[in-house]
């Protein structure tokens, strides 16, 4: 909670980058490969380096992304820790083909289910003495208000404390799920809903933060002994500027409120990553108050910093990793 004392050895910030291949429109329009790689560790744009836990280059496979990027949360989530997963970059950058990639298509799959196929094969190969409750929730954060992806009569959820003083998304639509394909079916209920309520889906989703919650209960028969785990896997809003002259009216609007949700989190995360033990400013947006207790504390969490390797998009892809940087 707030103002808790968090030992900064316990603090377990990972910030990896990876950078997508130049696309063919970027082709066509004559931009160059600007990134430059001078180590695992870093990345070199227009002479300046950045240095990150991990670089992932235009290369590397999802698989491979999954193993650096999931794979070890995954473990702890299922020995009862939280943890959060999220997607940071510019619209086109690689965030959405990072975090879910194509769902149903093996090599193409992207962290989410991979996450979910990894949970459930631990759990077949579990000792029966234990039992586990699953359940998912799927919401997004729009102009700081919270939609419920499956239910879509909610589109105001608000964010209350339980009596432990952690803060929760009340009234969020929860299901309980038994195998991988019911949590494909739930994640695709959600995304046909959200492509309801709007005109443009590509715009939307680069608008809004969506948010993907895997609640993992577990309980020993014998020794009655409990250990719950809490995901948030987070694909979140275009993070570009809008350009200053061209914006206004409902458009500068959600600019004005995506930055200020992005830099709220910017600041919970170098915060935590400075070790800082008086003030976490987890009450400045919602996003961060729902993830308090998934982010710093016990919890585990990786930023995937996406980038483009574009000279046309060198100036965002600067900010983005330096936004990255902050969290070292
Ligand atoms: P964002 O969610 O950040 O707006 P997307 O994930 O939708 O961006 O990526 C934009 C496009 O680039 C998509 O067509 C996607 O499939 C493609 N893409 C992104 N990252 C990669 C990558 N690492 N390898 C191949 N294609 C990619
Ligand atoms: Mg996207």
């Amino acid at each position: 909670p707030e103002g808790e004392v968090i030992d900064s050895d316990d603090v377990s910030i990972k910030v990896i980058c990876r950078v997508r291949p130049l696309n063919a429109s970027e082709e066509r329009a004559g931009s160059k490969f600007v990134a430059k790689f001078p180590s695992d560790e870093s990345i070199s744009i227009g002479g300046k380096v950045y240095i990150f836990d991990k670089v992932l280059k235009p290369n590397v496979t999802q698989e491979q992304v999954y193993n650096e990027v999931a794979r070890p949360i995954v473990k702890d989530v299922l020995s009862g820790y939280n943890g959060t997963i999220f997607a940071y970059g510019q619209t086109s950058s690689g965030k959405t083909h990072t975090m879910e990639g194509v769902l149903d298509d093996g090599d193409k799959r992207g962290i989410i289910p991979r996450i979910v196929g990894d949970i459930f094969t631990y759990i077949y190969n579990m000792d029966e003495n234990l039992e586990f409750h699953i359940k998912v929730a799927y919401f997004e954060i729009y102009m700081d208000k919270i939609r419920d992806l499956l239910d879509v009569s909610k589109t105001n959820l608000s964010v209350h404390e339980d009596k432990n003083r952690v803060p929760y998304v009340k009234g969020a639509t929860e299901r309980f799920v038994s195998s991988p394909e019911e949590v494909m079916e739930v994640i695709d209920e959600g995304k046909a809903n959200r492509h309801v309520a709007v005109t443009n889906m590509n715009e939307h989703s680069s608008r809004s933060h969506s948010v993907f919650l895997i609640n993992v209960k577990q309980e020993n028969v014998e020794s009655q002994k409990k250990l719950s785990g809490k995901l948030y896997l987070v694909d979140l809003a275009g993070s570009e500027k809008v350009s200053k002259t061209g914006a206004e009216g409902a458009v500068l609007d959600e600019a004005k409120n995506i930055n200020k949700s992005l830099s709220a989190l910017g600041n919970v995360i170098s915060a935590l990553a400075d070790g800082n033990k008086t003030h976490i400013p987890y009450r400045d947006s919602k996003m961060t108050r729902i993830l308090q207790e998934s982010l710093g504390g016990n919890a585990r969490t990786t930023v995937v910093i996406c980038s483009s390797p574009a000279s046309y998009n060198e100036s965002e892809t600067k900010s983005t990793l330096q936004f990255g940087q902050r969290a070292k």
